[in-house]
């Protein structure tokens, strides 16, 4: 057997060097601590410490036409200099005017008082940053900034690399540091030599030589728009990068001896017949594509998208039960005990009288239940299992482990779900999520497996009726969900902040619950949820919730994504402009579940801009998670889309999985080329 192609571990690891191992002029023991501090400490991390911004001194615009909201580069003198104290937060204020020859333009730095002796009046300074419209008129605040020595100086036409603050370092210093590593470095391509011809990278030195000092404004611009090849070979590079280390930690065994069996088609006629509903089209397209795979030996590894409501259980159970006519057992995990509860109420409804026995496995069961369901597992009498983290216990032992479900597989890391897929020989495995993503970007997130959508509702549910509304006008809100209340549905109020003070009060959950209990909802049960609760104490209140014991329920995005109360009907959310398209989405998706019209109220706080409108306007006409998520990538990136969630995806330094798609799916192929799993 030819060997595999191997990653040239030798330089990569050669980028890992420790500064102080390299002979670098003017870096000292102190420097290097302090570059350390800020997670600086190889020769890699050195090269890869990007700048920040970029003073472009060959191009000066003049006040009067400088654009709002862009990068710009000003140079004037200061006319006036001010220093003043904010009324309250007591935050030191430095405002300046500089004149051009031009125009004149206020800059503001914020609570940066060392750097007040550096900016004296009549001096030429050098400012760059965005200019906003606000209430004095246009501004800039808290820019870079360069004192420009005499009044006719001319940098002529230089680029100079701008780095985050560390320690008082200054960018100078920096950069020259930056300038002597790539000497350092071992010049072995890492990438395939055909990925480098294809797409003319230039070698890593040259790369991050350009990043760090751009030889004009052309290259400036490429690099800022993402085009400059250099830019792209450090993207594709660590796109190339993950998929070879995803493709080596593919345990061995997978997908060689799972069970094989033959479902047939009158399985799934008799499930349909004992549903209450009739499965949509897509539903059973779904279980469809999964019987045949099956049918064609396949080891099913499938993650199922689906906007929440959209009936992604049901498609869970239909394979259980597939499995469970062939003799296999089947294990759902769940995020949340309330979620495990309300799917095992379901699924003993459905299935048991279709013969397939169940139970329920949580944190919150007796010892004495807990341990007669271990032994019905073990036994093979128990042919679906739901539950939580608690099935990821090593007492957990399966008789015939066929099929391992993940209900918002978001919620779980890598080493749970393999805890859970070790528990069998080689089980099948599909996972449910309710971040509807475009397929190329779900195929990335879910590594090597399929992606199925489903898209179609369950007919009965009516589409949400969204409207915006302004801060201002909450009354009218107050009164529309009394009139709910009074009918016997149930209210969501969602609030960016825990807690807030002054100006973001109206914004916090915490503040409104107490004033909502004495006013606006004194006769009714009001519940509050938020993430500084414990789990069990949120869990609680969702559950009491659900029962209908409070009816108004305050909360912060903690509120759980599976959990289905038909009777709320009303979603209000504050702050609306402080939220993802697709996380307001997601919050929208929590009513609408049973079959009465449903309502959801975007509120507006003060006069947002128009692109904020025309964001949010968006959610007013449309209703398919995928239409939303896929405008809201083209805005904000998949980075931001997916926020501090755990993806994975938003742990890349240079690319964007969203932006940078064309070299993602270049860089997968490149890698399942390269990394040529043995025996294959
Ligand atoms: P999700 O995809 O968010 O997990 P669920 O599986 O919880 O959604 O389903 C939402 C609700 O819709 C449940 O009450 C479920 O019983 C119901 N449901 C699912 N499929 C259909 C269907 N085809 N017709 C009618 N109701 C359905
Ligand atoms: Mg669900």
């Amino acid at each position: 057997m030819s060997p595999p192609n191997r990653l040239n571990e030798a330089t990569l690891a050669q980028r890992e060097t420790p500064l102080a191992a390299l002979k670098i002029k003017g870096l000292g023991a102190k420097s290097r601590e302090k570059l350390a501090k800020a997670g600086i400490a190889t020769l890699g991390d050195l090269l890869r410490f990007l700048p920040r911004d970029y003073f472009d001194y060959s191009r000066i615009v003049a006040i009067p036409q400088a654009p709002l909201e862009q990068q710009v580069h000003v140079r004037g003198r200061i006319i006036s200099r001010e220093m003043s104290i904010t009324a309250v937060k007591r935050i030191p204020v430095l405002e300046i005017l500089l004149d051009d020859g031009h125009g004149t333009l206020r800059v503001m730095w914020f609570n940066q008082t060392h750097i007040h002796d550096r900016i004296i009046k009549n001096q030429t300074l050098s400012v760059f940053g965005k200019i906003r419209y606000e209430r004095n008129g246009r501004t800039m605040n808290s820019p870079t900034f360069e004192v420009v020595a005499g009044e006719d100086a001319d940098t002529g036409g230089q680029i100079e690399p701008v780095y985050r603050e560390i320690g008082g370092l200054r960018s100078q210093q920096i950069n020259g540091w930056i300038k002597q590593a790539p000497a350092h470095l071992d010049t072995a391509e890492i990438l395939p030599a055909k990925v480098v011809e294809h797409f003319q990278f230039p070698s890593f030195a040259t790369a991050v030589t350009r990043l760090h000092n751009p030889c004009d404004s052309n290259q400036l611009d490429a690099i800022r728009g993402h085009r400059d090849p250099a830019w792209q070979r450090l993207v594709f590079e660590e796109f190339f990068l993950f998929h070879c280390r995803r493709l080596a930690a593919k345990p061995p065994q997978a997908g060689r001896r799972h069970p094989r069996f033959q479902p047939l088609a009158g399985q799934l006629q008799a499930f349909q017949a004992a549903l209450p509903f009739q499965l949509t089209g897509d539903q059973r397209a779904v279980v469809e594509q999964a019987a045949a795979w099956l049918r064609a030996g396949k080891k099913l590894t499938c993650l199922i998208q689906g906007d929440v409501g959209c009936g992604k259980t049901v498609v869970g159970f239909a394979a259980a039960y597939l499995f469970k006519e062939a003799a296999w057992q089947t294990a759902l995990l769940c995020p949340t005990v309330v979620l495990a509860e309300q799917h095992y109420q379901k699924a003993r409804a459905l299935l048991e009288p279709l013969g397939v026995t169940t139970a329920i496995l949580t944190g919150k069961n007796s010892r004495a239940e807990i341990r007669d369901v271990l032994e019905r597992l073990a036994d093979g009498r128990v042919d679906l299992v739901i539950g939580t983290h608690r099935l990821l216990v090593d007492d957990v032992v399966f008789a015939r482990l066929g099929l391992v479900l993940i209900d918002e597989q978001q919620r779980f890391g890598v080493a749970q779900r393999s805890a859970l897929l070790q528990k069998g020989l080689d089980p099948h495995y599909l996972a449910f999520s309710a971040t509807p993503i475009p397929r190329s970007l779900a195929l990335t997130l879910f590594g090597e497996g399929d992606v199925l959508q489903i898209r179609q509702r369950p007919a009965f549910q009516k589409p949400v009726r969204t409207a915006l509304k302004r801060s201002a006008n909450r009354d009218e809100v107050v009164t529309f969900a009394r009139k709910r209340l009074a009918l016997g549905e149930s209210i969501f109020w969602v609030f960016p902040l825990i807690e807030g003070e002054e100006d973001s009060a109206e914004r916090s959950a915490h503040t409104t619950f107490h004033r909502f209990r004495e006013h606006e909802f004194a006769d009714v049960a009001v519940g509050l949820v938020h993430g500084r609760l414990d789990k069990d104490h949120v869990e609680a209140e969702m559950q009491a919730f659900k029962d209908g014991r409070t009816r108004v329920l305050l909360a912060t995005t903690v509120i759980e994504v599976g959990v289905d109360v038909p009777h709320a009907t009303v979603m209000v959310i504050e702050g609306a402009q402080y939220f993802g398209l697709s996380q307001l989405h997601q919050l929208r998706g929590r009513v609408g579940r049973g079959e009465d019209q449903s309502f959801c109220f975007l509120m507006v706080e003060g006069t947002p801009d128009k692109d904020t409108l025309q964001r949010l306007r968006f959610l007013e006409q449309h209703h398919d998670g995928f239409d939303i998520a896929e405008f809201d990538l083209e805005q904000r990136g998949a980075g931001e889309f997916f926020g501090t969630r755990q993806s994975g995806l938003s742990d890349f330094q240079f690319g964007d999985p969203w932006r940078d798609r064309a070299l993602m799916q270049a860089a997968r192929q490149a890698a399942l080329a390269y990394v040529t799993p043995d025996g294959g």
